[in-house]
């Protein structure tokens, strides 16, 4: 169902508000990498929301490495998120981390699967039965292949509304958290219809790469990007290092979408 052979023209996914992605418009989605406070998560959505930015991001459930870490605000998490929804209109991205959680998502307008869970297969069937966009986010270690299989599972389930996020991959280069794969975006976009967007973020690990990873993103045919915004990043609960100003993402999504209007 993923395939281009069988489905020619490229996906469109049309929110009930109204948010289109995939119809060659450039989708920006920005917003930190945990929600941790309503001030925070309503502060970051205003300010994305005023530099141009589609969706709002943020990390409810948090896939951390060490369990001693922040693991995020769960539920209440996803009710700070349709608070800054409700303050801006901004429709909401975020991680489900199980199915045994799928009740709480019911009001969120795109649900991510972390690369953590690209080959959890079970959470993958059971999204398969919703009608609502998944952000299917390929693995740290998966090929693009398998990356397609595993959009191929929810799909096969009934839910045609994925969208494919690349955001890098582990080789032996440590320099950056990950390495980006720029070709897994020309090349999903000629094995698949679906959208395809860029996280520059996780992929860099590191700020002043988000805005170079950003440009290569979109020149190689990108339909969006998504982007790690706080308004503090030294003192962010999570991914501070990669994280971005808002003032730096106002800049940046001036340059992105110039440079997207050029192709
Ligand atoms: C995230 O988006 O904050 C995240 C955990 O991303 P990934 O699953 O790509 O590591
Ligand atoms: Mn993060």
């Amino acid at each position: 169902k993923a395939n281009r052979k069988f489905h020619p023209d490229n996906t469109v996914i049309t929110l009930p508000g109204g948010q289109v992605i995939g119809d060659g418009s450039l989708t920006l989605i920005a917003g930190p990498c945990s929600v941790e406070s309503e001030d925070q998560i309503c502060g970051v959505a205003q300010r994305v929301k005023a530099a141009g930015a589609n969706f709002l991001r943020g990390g409810a459930f948090k896939p951390r490495t060490s369990p001693y870490a922040f693991q995020g605000l769960r539920a209440e998490g996803l009710e700070l998120l349709q608070e800054a929804r409700k303050k801006t209109g901004l429709p909401i991205v975020t991680e489900i981390m199980s199915a045994s959680h799928l009740d709480l998502f019911e009001d969120v307008d795109i649900i991510q699967v972390g690369a953590r869970n690209m080959q959890n297969f079970e959470l993958l069937k059971e999204l398969g039965k919703l009608d609502k966009p998944i952000l299917l986010k390929r693995g740290l270690a998966n090929t693009l292949s398998e990356f397609l299989m595993s959009a191929e599972y929810i799909m096969s389930g009934g839910n045609e509304k994925v969208i494919l996020c690349e955001r890098g991959i582990r080789t032996f280069e440590n320099f950056t958290r990950n390495t980006l794969d720029i070709s897994a975006i020309p090349i999903l976009k000629n094995r698949s219809h679906l959208p395809v967007v860029v996280d520059p973020s996780h992929a860099a690990g590191i700020t002043w790469l988000v805005e170079p990873l950003s440009m290569a993103a979109i020149a190689a045919g990108a339909d969006g990007l998504i982007i790690e915004v706080h308004n503090d990043p030294a003192r962010a609960l999570s991914d501070g290092a990669q994280s971005i100003t808002p003032d730096q993402f106002d800049i940046i999504a001036k340059r992105l979408r110039k440079a997207k209007a050029v192709l």
